[in-house]
């Protein structure tokens, strides 16, 4: 469970009323795993007679000297002398299809779990999308107490640890009636659950063993934003000692995919650590605070028939602002921005009129005086624009402007008035 935004994908399921997305990044996983799976896990399981991969390597090492002594003997031949018999080539391919499906089906068990979870505590799911880490549920808000956040968190690696164990029991108690390849495929199985849980339990905010630690300090100190960012930290550290390890793997080994993955991980971390760390400060310090708060009310606008070459010189110059309402008579029209502006090419501005360039109300460039700062901040983000026009009612009242809020922000959070959660 990461606080990624990632709300773009494939629509393919909906479960206990969650819609389930599939994110573009899914297919890089399907190639490289599928291929690993066909070209290096199953055969090696294959030589350990559907067991574990490294015990195959042995055999192989086995194989390759047997065959290096004895040139011209196939791999099948040598492989009968050690009694192996090895699986038709079509076999790992159908067998890695399996598996790398399965993968995705116990990722998705895993983040159902939390968001089932979520829904049972009164926490609105907006849906799970899979992609290339694994998967993310997208809560909407955040949990309201160290309690709700901790059962929250603790169900995903609780799914991925019953599934790793149960096929642990299978592998064990029922391992000798099956086919080495299905003994292949749930050796497998278990493996990556418990890798799951063992990588999710990393006490790194956002990964799960980082909500559970910030659940833990949020008890304890009965502050939110002091308690994430504290799990952020360690999720940081956790990203640094990740990338460590790929760069020294590099020194040591050479260029290898093993240090890139490393590599990457480290830094998807890194990121997502920040940016949610982030997120729940914003969260909290605009707890209670609406667009009236931030709104800079005295407002220049600028008529729709002037023409771009003026607006520059005479308002934005002028007044060192990036944006400005439109106005004809009491009727707001829309936003012209410097973007819009620079949207048009230099040699007409002296022609076209802010009419031409401006963004027109009711295509995302205005926000009502009562709506929250949280909800507004978002609609900045998603429609990439730093200013937005208020309304009171249908009434121009003034502007709000990222900067505004970043200020507000920092005030803010200089001042320590972000909300204190109430103890439980
Ligand atoms: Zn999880």
């Amino acid at each position: 469970m990461a606080a990624v935004g990632l709300t773009s994908g494939w629509r393919i399921a909906r479960i206990f009323g969650i819609t389930i997305r599939v994110h573009l990044s899914w297919i890089v996983i399907f190639i490289l795993l599928t291929t690993t799976l066909a070209g290096d896990v199953l055969p090696l399981s294959n030589l350990a007679a559907g067991g574990s991969w490294w015990g195959g390597v042995e055999v192989a090492e086995k194989i390759d000297k047997y065959q290096r002594a004895h040139p011209g003997l196939s791999d099948e031949v040598v492989a009968r002398r050690y009694g192996i018999t090895l699986w038709p080539e079509w076999q790992y391919w159908v067998l890695a299809v399996v598996g790398t499906l399965g993968l995705f089906v116990c990722v998705l068990a895993h983040e159902l779990s939390h968001g089932i979870v979520a829904q049972g505590v009164g926490i609105a799911v907006e849906g799970i999308t899979l992609f290339v880490f694994g998967g993310v549920a997208r809560i909407r808000d955040e949990a309201r107490t160290p309690g709700a956040e901790f059962k929250v968190a603790a169900a995903g690696p609780l799914m991925s640890l019953a599934l790793g164990v149960s096929c642990w029991v299978i592998y064990g108690f029922l391992g000798g009636v099956l086919l080495p390849q299905a003994r292949a495929l749930i050796y497998y199985f278990m493996f990556i659950n418990l890798a799951l849980v063992v990588f999710n339990l990393l006490p790194g905010f956002p990964l799960d063993g980082g909500r559970l630690l910030r659940a833990a300090v949020w008890k304890i100190t009965g502050n939110l934003q002091r308690a994430t960012y504290i799990a952020s930290l360690c999720g940081r550290v956790f990203a640094a000692i990740l990338m460590a390890i790929g760069a020294l793997e590099f020194l040591v080994l050479g260029f290898s995919l093993g240090g890139v993955w490393w590599v990457v991980i480290g830094l998807f971390l890194w990121f997502a650590a920040k940016a949610s760390y982030h997120q729940v400060a914003l969260r909290e310090t605009f707890a209670g605070l609406t667009v009236r708060d931030a709104v800079r009310r005295d407002v220049v606008t600028v008529p729709p028939d002037l023409t771009l070459d003026r607006l520059v010189d005479e308002y934005i110059y002028r007044y060192r602002v990036r944006s400005f309402p439109v106005v004809r008579g009491e009727t707001l029209l829309g936003t012209v921005s410097l973007k819009d502006v620079q949207a048009v090419p230099r040699g007409g501005w002296p022609w076209r009129s802010v009419a031409e360039a401006m963004r027109p109300v009711g295509n995302g460039s205005v926000v009502h005086l009562d709506e929250d700062l949280v909800s507004v901040m978002r609609k900045m983000m998603q429609r990439r624009r730093g200013h937005l026009a208020v309304l009171d009612g249908d009434r121009l009242v003034g502007t709000i402007s990222r900067d505004d809020m970043q200020s507000l922000f920092e005030i803010r959070s200089d001042l320590g008035t972000g909300r204190t959660p109430p103890p439980t």
